[in-house]
């Protein structure tokens, strides 16, 4: 089933965070409701029965990136 992906660097260097914007995932799921390949004629109360309704739990990523944030480097510090 579909979700969001949420993605925030830290940056070492400087030790900032910069937060993405959410990145929706789609699955391929006829059963999920907010997939690419759910049938738009399947609307509630089946699909309520049939299929998902919610998305799952976001996946969060805040991967370390060794380099200033692009704050601190614009603003020329060293
Ligand atoms: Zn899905
Ligand atoms: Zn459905
Ligand atoms: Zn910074």
């Amino acid at each position: 089933m579909c979700l969001y992906r949420q993605v925030r660097n830290v940056y070492t260097r400087c030790g900032h965070g910069v937060t993405l914007p959410d990145e929706e995932i789609k699955c391929d799921l006829v059963q999920c409701k907010f997939s690419t390949t759910h049938p738009k004629t399947c609307k509630p109360p089946s699909c309520r029965r049939t299929c998902w309704q919610y998305r799952q739990f976001p996946q969060q990523y805040s991967p370390n990136i060794n380099a200033l944030c692009p704050q601190c480097s614009s603003s020329g510090r060293t």
